[in-house]
Parts: structure tokens; sequence; C-alpha cells
């Protein structure tokens, strides 16, 4: 197996190496307290660096930092194409390093090689280049308005956009630096200053990126990270009355905490939540494009994806096909470390999220469901679990219900659209779903009654910068990417001129 590994970068053990401190005006900041979190990686369980653990009173540093540098004008009212300009020159100083990102990320939240290079870091990078250009084309309206007093007066009115304040983006571990990158360029865009919060799982590539954002010339204090414990720094943060927008990624659980305190100062706030994502596969479509599409929605980055296919809806004319494929190909994936590059199942994130899987999965046997493929985790160092395929699963039951995030694919058949359009919205849920034939009127029928932000036909899982994403139900409020995802930064002025 050792031959298949990826050498690291001289530049990714040296950043492993160094005593990392919160990013704050520029610099890098020690706690009060000097506590420090662990950061392991997930293919073997190891130590591979440690970082800052920040209290309430460094929250309000930090935040402090991000207010002076949003007041002080240099970069809320810099000029749009001064942004825009930095931000491309960010996105080219993340194409400089982007081998050493993508090795830093995998070393740290365990996925493939392949995936970080070529969506953690590639795919982020043209989001950058695609919100950069935002800042040069935020408008408002011009309004005719019909005020009647006083008698003869004549007004005219007209809005504007201007830029929130401090915004609070909050990272989840799934894609640490893409989402982060997610929350960051359109808060830039839009002339706000941001305190980025890493899941203390993941927290290494944004603090590169902290440092990265001031090589391409960005003001200090306008980017500042940090890290630290959810319950503890993310709980400051989110309830900091300077911060002014909450952009928030994460389990549904924590969301509604998160937004709770979002409300009590009156902060605004979107969260993108979990899903139990629907993938129906009609009876026309070919066994095998079935199963790549179930694998790749099902398995990329070992289930961890918000809007992964997690529940596959197959007619029941290909049910025992699909499934029987499905299991094989599943059970035939490698597993390994991120960093080889021919595994093609890496370890999950953490020892305790292999744990809540192998638990989802122990209740679902419990519950009366059939392990046709995986179900375990192998006896090795890291935190892997086998790419895992159930079927006999009862509708209300805990492996349909519950967001598992992991490599664990539910298959259910179904017999009619409208049986299939029931199943796929009896979830709390409503993040993501896909439609696979190619008969048009099933599409044009389904789609609509689907309830989830995204549905995609005969795919399942590819976003683009330009494609609003975001939950209906428990899966969130607002949307990001487009051009609303910078809007989602400013608040909107009304201007009415008397003459
Ligand atoms: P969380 O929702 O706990 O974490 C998301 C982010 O919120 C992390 O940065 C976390 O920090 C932070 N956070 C935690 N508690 C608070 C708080 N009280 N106030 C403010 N911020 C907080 O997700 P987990 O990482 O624990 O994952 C649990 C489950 O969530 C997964 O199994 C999965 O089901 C779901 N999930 C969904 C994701 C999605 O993309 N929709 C992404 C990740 C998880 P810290 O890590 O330091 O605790």
């Amino acid at each position: 197996m050792t031959q298949n590994l990826v050498p690291v970068l001289g530049e990714v053990n040296a950043f492993l190496q160094k005593q990392h401190g919160l990013l704050i005006d520029g610099k890098s900041a020690s706690t009060r307290a000097g506590k420090r979190i662990d950061v392991r990686n997930p293919a073997t369980g190891e130590v591979i660096s440690t970082v800052a653990d920040a209290d309430a009173q460094d929250v309000d540093d930090v935040v402090q930092a991000s207010h002076r540098a949003f007041t002080s004008g240099v970069w809320s009212k810099a000029r749009p194409a001064d942004r825009e300009r930095m931000l491309l020159k960010l996105a080219d100083v993340l194409e400089a390093h982007a081998e050493e990102l993508a090795q830093l990320e995998t070393l740290n939240q365990g996925k493939s090689i392949h995936i970080s290079r070529a969506i953690e870091v590639g795919a982020a990078i043209e989001y950058v280049r695609y919100m950069a250009g935002w800042a040069t084309k935020i408008t408002g309206e011009t309004m005719d308005v019909s005020i009647p007093v006083p008698e003869g007066a004549r007004y005219t009115a007209y809005t504007r956009r201007e830029p929130v304040g401090v915004v609070a983006g909050i990272v989840p571990w799934n894609f640490p630096l893409m989402i982060a990158i997610w929350k960051l360029i359109p808060a830039l865009a839009a002339g706000c200053t941001i305190v980025l919060k890493p899941s203390t799982e993941t927290p290494l590539t944004a603090l590169r990126l902290g440092e990265l954002v001031l090589e391409a010339g960005i003001p200090a204090g306008v980017v500042n990270v940090l890290t630290g414990r959810g319950s503890v720094a993310g709980q400051a943060l989110a309830s900091h009355p300077l911060v002014s927008k909450i952009s928030f990624t994460g389990s549904t659980e924590i969301g509604k905490t998160v937004g709770h305190a979002a409300v009590d100062n009156m902060t605004r706030f979107s969260l993108e939540l979990g899903g139990k994502n629907p993938m129906i596969i009609f009876g026309d479509v070919p066994v095998e494009k079935a199963i790549q599409g179930a694998m790749m929605g099902g398995f990329l980055n070992q289930g961890q994806v918000c809007a992964a296919a997690s529940r596959l809806y197959i007619h029941r004319s290909k049910f025992e096909q699909v499934v029987e494929g499905l299991a094989a190909a599943a059970d035939s994936m490698t597993v390994g470390a991120g960093m080889d590059v021919t595994a093609q199942i890496n370890p999950l994130v953490s020892a305790r999220q292999q744990q809540s899987v192998c638990k989802y999965i122990d209740i679902g046997r419990q519950e009366g469901a059939t392990v046709v493929a995986g179900g375990y985790a192998p006896d090795m160092p890291g935190y892997f679990v086998r790419p895992t395929v159930m079927i006999n699963v009862d509708h209300s039951k805990t492996l349909v219900r519950e967001e598992v995030f992991g490599p664990v694919l539910v298959a259910m058949p179904f017999d009619t659209p409208e049986e299939a359009i029931r199943l796929a919205n009896d979830t709390p849920y409503g993040l993501a779903a896909s439609v696979w034939t190619n008969d048009l009127s099933a599409v044009m029928h389904v789609v609509p009654e689907i309830q989830a932000g995204t549905v995609w036909v005969n795919s399942h899982i590819p976003l683009d910068p330009n494609m609003p994403f975001g939950g209906h139900k428990q899966s969130g409020v607002g949307r990001e990417f487009g051009r609303g995802a910078v809007e989602n930064f400013t608040e909107l002025k009304s201007v009415c001129i008397a003459y």
C-alpha cells in the first residue's frame, strides 16, 4: 500500500509543525489560557498538529478586530474593482498553493487526494473567481413613488446594498476549505469583514487560507480565523453582538442553536444543514448507469456530503439487479488512506464519526434491515467504515429518517411515480434529490413535486457557483451561490429624495 502514497510536500510538513495561534489582525495570536487542541490524521489516528483552543474572551478579541477592520472602511469602502482584483489575486495565490492545500486537507480530513485536488481546491478556486466578479455588480433599483404629502412635493427613491458588517462563517469538517471559501468570498465581495470558525476536527486549511489571504494583499483584520470548540468558541461567536451575519453549515441540531442565538441579537443568519437525500431511479435507466450514479452520489467523500444520496428508490422492475450490482461494486472498493492514490474508500473524519456511523448500521440491523454490502469497520488503524448497502428497511425507521453522514445507502423499491414522490418527500429534510430517467414527462411530473432545494436529473451531487444551493424544511434557511450569495451579506437601504 505504501508505494501508492503521495509524497508529502516539505511545506505541508513545515505547516503541520507550526505552533498555530488564532489569526487576528493579520498576526498569529496566542489565546489567553494557552490551551491546545490536537489535530489528527484520520487514516492513522495519529496527532499531526495542534491548534489554539479559544475561549469566549479570545472570541471577543477576534470579533473586536473584525469590527475595527470593518468600521475603518479599509475593505468596506474600498472600490468594488479593488475588491474584485484582490479576490482574483487570491484565486491565483490559492492556485499557486493548490497541491499544498490539497495535501493538508487530505492529511487532516481523510478524503481522497483526488477529491481534495479536484473539488476541495480546484472547484473552490473556480468559486473564488466566479464570486470575485460580483463585487463590481452589486446593484439597487430606482423606484417611482406616489407619496401624496405635502401637496405638490415630488419624490424619487432608490435602493442601495451596503455590506452588513462582521460576518461569522461557521464551517463543518466535511469540506473544510471549500465551505470556508463559500462563506469567505461572497462576504468579502460584498465588503464585509469575516471571522472564520473551522471545525475542531479540521482547522488546518482555514488557518492556511488566512495566511494566503494576506499574501493576496487583502488588508490585515479583514479575515480573522478562530479555532476552538464549537460549544465554547462557536457559541460565543454566534451570540456576539458585534456579529451582523452568521453563515453556518453543519448539523440541523446545532444550526437551530445558532439560529436561536442569532435571533436574540437580531443577527442575520443563513443555515445550510443536513439532508437525507432521495435518488429516484426509474425502470428505463440502464442498470450500470444506476449503479454508477448511486456509487457517486452515495460514497463520494465517504458519504460525508450534506447532499449525498442516502435513500435509493429503485423501480421494482430493476430493483434486484441494481442492488446486486451495487453491493458487488461496494464490496470491491479498496479501503485506504486519502493519500493513497489507488484507495477508493478513505477514512471518516474522526473516531467519533466512525462510531456514529457504525451505531447507525447496528440500529438498522436491529430494526430489521438486511446488510447486502459492508456493514462494518475494518480491523485496521484509522477511522474506516466499509461502504455499506442495506435493504428491507421500514420507511418509518431510523436509517431512513436520520442523516447518517457516512458511506451507508438504503435501497427501497417503488412501483409508481406517485409512490416515489411520496416516499422521497416523507422526510424532515429537503436539501437535494435526484431523478433518473429519460422519460421527459416523468421528469416534468416529478421534479416540481419534490420538496428539495436542488433536484438533479440523471446525475447527483454536481454543484456550480452560479446555481443556488440550500434547503427546504429542516435542511436550512437561505441559499448560497449565485447572485443571492453576495446579497445575503448586504443590508438593503431605501433612499427617498424629495425635490
Ligand atoms: P456540527 O453542526 O456540530 O458542527 C458544525 C460547525 O458548528 C463546526 O464548526 C462546529 O465546531 C460548530 N459548532 C458546534 N457547536 C456549536 C455551537 N453551539 N455554536 C456555534 N457553533 C457550533 O456538526 P458535527 O461536526 O458535529 O457533525 C454532526 C453531524 O452533523 C454529522 O454527523 C452530520 O450529520 C451533520 N453535518 C452536516 C453537514 C452539512 O454539510 N450539512 C456538515 C457536517 C456535519 P466544532 O467542530 O469545533 O464543534
